[in-house]
């Protein structure tokens, strides 16, 4: 045996006889075995390799006495139907030794990230597990361990929550020879900067710009005809307004492959350097986002100047807020999450900006703890303190900010592109030159960022924020009286309004309020009118779709509710108006600014400000949404109360708000007031007019003429790809559908993007196929039924060929997986659109069934254009439909070679097209969408 592996072995019957509750000493490694399970079947591996499949009844009854090393027990938890399993996880010492690095959390990708041989089999898998712990537990020991400081007295810590791995750390880590710096005090902290001054007017040079390109595709690069008229295009985004509220757009359909991220990063690039300025590149994924990230290494090869130059900006509630984090290691937190905190803790020494939402934190990880945690240690709900946080000054958040107002490239998304200009945030520093890269879904952000929604869990969040915790509750949350106490003493006024509208807010929900609604006995006006909503959407709502969200449009009201609207209007109006009167108060201290406002007190009241404007326009939207129930309908808008439910569980009860066309606030807040916008998709037009693609994007609302450019993808869509419709599977017959899926998969050796329009479909498919595909080597994975992230789920089926993913909407346009990984994409059905009353009113509005058709091929469009991200990819869509109207197939790119065919001839055919030199077969060759 080798020497580390006994010490291994050694270190781990320590940690379990921890664990176990018996006193520390070393026992026969064999006590301690490892546990891997599959859709294939169970393995247990005795830490001398020999390897066994198990019975279920087995391992549980095992897993239940000893703990084992096992790999994600969450996941290993469902393969067994016991979710209670617990062990040695090695995810969880990996995220310890090495946080913040990347990892698929798979046998294979563990393997590959501690330069192991991959394991062949599931019983390989189940042998490589101690040989990974041995691996990783060597790393301790390593002078060169990069991510040494901090770990001595952190696994400490985690030993004494009865982390099962802390005892084995602890023996294997060198005690400090002095004391290390704490978490907090290591971090750097922001610098203040000054404002920057606008940009220059310049007009770019189309050599600069040719030439940016050249040198960013570098010599021997993969020619990509248009790329360069695309960059060319572009340009225009980036010149001198003529007037005000006139930005210059540009509206640029690049077919995919084009290169259009390397085509507009190179203006932009440009623009950035010679004029000054920061150039916001908004996406709607991210995964798109990171792809940027990864992108602008090209341009900026060095990591310091990388980052300085560009920046990744989110919405606040993705980052670590470091003073949950204080809190939660102080004994905010209990149990496991109290141990995902000091994991976190471990991440936050190391990583490059507090992103805890897809940024260098495993998406593995939080769900690990069962996402218990993880939420309540970003800024969620709005209770920032700002300066009046100990740590501000190395808030993560703090210093994303500062740094994108220095930055030449910020990636950014677009809800928070339109947050900051609806809201006003980032005033001095909002971007006048912005990229919308995924144009498409403008809309869709639109959508939600301008909607209003009084519901009673909003409601009840407005009076937390405002009274702070009540009852039992824990965490360092206050209420406004707190954070703005020196402002109440100071200015009698400002102490009146906040006591009045800490007053107020009691009318609002409090905890409980959906069992009391639902018992019968709201309490006060708001809970009274929300049963009252609730009555009318049971009323109406189609009572066979049980289980799911029930709506119904907000005309044509009966009695009770129209009377229980009044008296909610009042208590919101009390609400309102102290509020306003506070946010006059704090403006006049700042004005006035007294001997104790430093700097901090006034960033502090800045912020309070800012959160309290926010509040207010909500409060505002809630008072003329509800004013306006039992009177005509608003035209600009499309009203409804709905029931929110999970699964037949009611989880919140509101009244809905939303424009009829949301891209009209969208030009208002957004595209009027910048300079220069490029607006770019692979499917902006989606197979129609210009006008369409303005209409989408809100640019038919600016009065302005908009710059059009498009040019087609450049692949050979009729060789590298087909369509095959599927006629002979029944709607709606899930056995069918099933064994359609499984067929399908087994044909192209896995490979393959399978996308649902309903869970429930998706999951009844899961379960009767991953088993059977499981046996034959194809592993199965799938959104809403592993327990794992939808990034990382797409990392496992990246990095495994063999590897099949199923999953609904995030998947349909989120995925970028070029190469041999996805051979394969089946549609269940046409996309129809669900037919909600949001829907109804914007298809009357926009030509009935005409707005049907663009959303469907919009969808087809999207999920079509995951399969072939590059020239050599090669791959095949199949739609299960045996009504497929060919008026909709226009949604796929010319040329591309389209079949009606069964399902034995569609498993023929994909067969032969995911083949390793795949060619269509004669009789399957065909013309611009021919159908025979
Ligand atoms: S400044 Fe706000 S977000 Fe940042 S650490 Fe402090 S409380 Fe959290």
């Amino acid at each position: 045996m080798k020497p580390s592996l006994r010490r291994a072995r050694s270190s781990l019957s320590v940690a379990l006889s921890f664990c176990l509750g018996h006193v520390a000493q070393v026992s026969e490694p064999l006590a301690y075995p490892a546990l891997h399970a599959s859709h294939a079947g169970i393995w247990i591996s005795t830490v001398d390799g020999v390897v066994r499949p198990v019975g279920r009844g087995e391992a549980i009854g095992r897993a239940a006495e000893t703990p084992m090393i096992l790999l994600n027990a969450p996941l290993i938890g469902e393969r067994l139907g016991y979710p209670e399993i617990s062990g040695l996880d090695l995810l969880e010492l990996f995220a310890f030794i090495h946080p913040a690095r990347f990892m698929v959390p798979t046998p294979k990708g563990l393997a590959t990230a501690l330069e192991l041989e991959p394991p062949g089999d599931d019983q390989g898998a189940a042998q490589m597990l101690h040989r990974a712990a041995s691996e990783l537990l060597s790393h301790l020991e390593r002078p060169d361990w990069f991510e040494r400081e901090g770990a001595w007295a952190s696994a400490a810590s985690l030993s004494r929550l009865r982390w099962p791995w802390g005892p084995v750390l602890e023996t294997r880590i060198a005690k400090p020879a002095q004391a290390e710096r704490w978490l907090f005090s290591k971090l750097p902290e922001w610098q203040e900067t000054s404002a920057r001054p606008a940009p220059h007017p310049i007009i770019l040079n189309t050599g600069d710009v040719v030439a940016r390109l050249d040198s960013l595709t570098g010599h021997g690069a993969e020619e990509r005809p248009g790329q360069r008229d695309y960059a060319l295009a572009a340009i225009d985004a980036f010149s001198p307004r003529q007037r005000k509220d006139a930005p210059n757009v540009v509206l640029a359909e690049a077919g995919t492959g084009i290169g259009k991220t390397l085509g507009y990063l190179s203006p932009a690039s440009v623009w950035a350097e010679q004029a000054g300025g920061a150039v916001w590149i908004s996406t709607f994924t991210k995964a798109l986002q990171r792809q940027l990230d990864a992108e602008s290494m090209r341009l900026y090869p060095d990591p310091a100047q990388r980052r300085t130059k560009v920046v990744v900006r989110k919405g606040r509630e993705n980052y670590l807020c470091l003073l949950n984090l204080e809190d939660a290691l102080q004994g905010g937190f209990a149990g496991r999450a109290a141990i995902l905190a000091q994991l976190v803790a471990r991440w936050a020494a190391y990583t490059r900006d507090g992103d805890m939402v897809g940024g260098d934190l495993p998406g593995w990880l939080p769900t690990l703890f069962r996402r218990n945690g993880a939420t309540a240690l970003t800024d969620r709900r709005g209770e920032c303190v700002y300066a009046g946080c100990p740590h501000y000054r190395k808030c993560f958040i703090e210093r994303a900010s500062r740094a994108s107002a220095q930055a030449d490239l910020v990636i950014a998304n677009h809800a928070l592109v339109m947050v900051n200009a609806a809201r006003g945030r980032e005033a001095g520093n909002a971007p006048t030159r912005i990229v919308f890269d995924e144009g498409h879904h403008i809309a869709e952000a639109a959508d939600s960022m301008f909607a209003a929604a009084l519901t009673g869990q909003e409601a009840i969040e407005l009076r937390r924020w405002i009274i702070g915790p009540e009852g039992r509750s824990r965490g360092r949350r206050r209420g406004l009286a707190a954070r703005l106490a020196d402002v109440s003493s100071y200015d009698e006024e400002g102490g009146n309004a906040i006591s009045a509208a800490a007053h107020a807010a009691t009318a609002l929900p409090a905890d409980g309020w959906l069992q009391r609604i639902a018992e019968g006995a709201p309490f006060g006006p708001i809970e009274a009118m929300l049963a009252a909503v609730r009555g009318q959407v049971y009323a109406r709502a189609d009572a066979e779709d049980a289980g799911y969200g029930l709506e119904t449009e907000s005309a044509g009201l009966d009695g009770p509710t129209i009377a229980a609207v009044e008296p909610a209007l009042v208590a919101l109006d009390a609400l309102l108006r102290p509020l306003v009167i506070l946010g006059r108060r704090l403006e006049a201290v700042l004005d006035d600014a007294p001997d104790w406002l430093d700097g901090q007190a006034r960033a502090r009241i800045e912020g309070a400000i800012a959160s309290l404007g926010w509040r207010r326009d909500a409060l505002s939207a809630w008072l003329s949404m509800l004013s306006r129930l039992g009177g005509p309908a608003d035209p600009d808008f499309v009203d409804w109360l709905a029931v929110d439910r999970i699964e037949g569980r009611e989880v919140d009860i509101g009244l809905h708000r939303h424009w009829l066309d949301p891209t009209r606030p969208f030009a208002q807040a957004v595209l009027k007031p910048a300079h220069g916008t490029l607006i770019t998709s692979a499917t902006l037009r989606s197979g129609e007019e210009w006008a369409a693609a303005e209409a989408r994007t809100g640019t038919r609302h600016l009065d302005v003429p908009v710059h059009h450019f498009a040019s087609a993808s450049p692949f050979d869509y009729a060789e590298q790809s087909a369509v095959l419709i599927v006629t002979d599977i029944k709607r709606g017959d899930i056995p069918q559908l099933a064994g359609a899926y499984a067929r399908l998969i087994a044909a192209a050796g896995g490979g393959t993007l399978g996308l649902f329009t309903a869970i429930r479909r998706l999951r009844a498919v899961h379960a009767r196929i991953a088993d059977r595909l499981a046996r034959d080597g194809l592993p199965l994975y799938a959104q809403h039924v592993d327990p794992i992230d939808t990034g990382t789920l797409v990392d496992i089926f990246r990095d495994d060929p063999r590897a099949s993913l199923l999953g609904t909407d995030a998947l349909r346009d989120g995925v970028d997986v070029p190469g041999d990984s996805l051979r394969q994409v089946i549609m269940e059905g046409v996309p129809w659109p669900k037919p909600t009353v949001l829907h109804a009113a914007r298809k009357a509005a926009n030509g009935g069934s005409a707005d049907d058709d663009r959303i469907i091929r919009a969808r087809l469009a999207q999920a079509f254009g995951r399969l072939i991200r590059r020239a050599d990819d090669h791959g095949v869509f199949v739609l299960l439909s045996a009504a497929m109207p060919s008026r909709l197939l226009t949604a796929f790119p010319p040329g591309t070679p389209i079949k009606r065919v069964t399902l034995d001839e569609a498993a023929l055919h994909v067969k032969e097209l995911t083949s390793p030199r795949p060619r269509l077969s004669s009789d399957a060759q065909m013309g611009h969408h021919t159908i025979p």
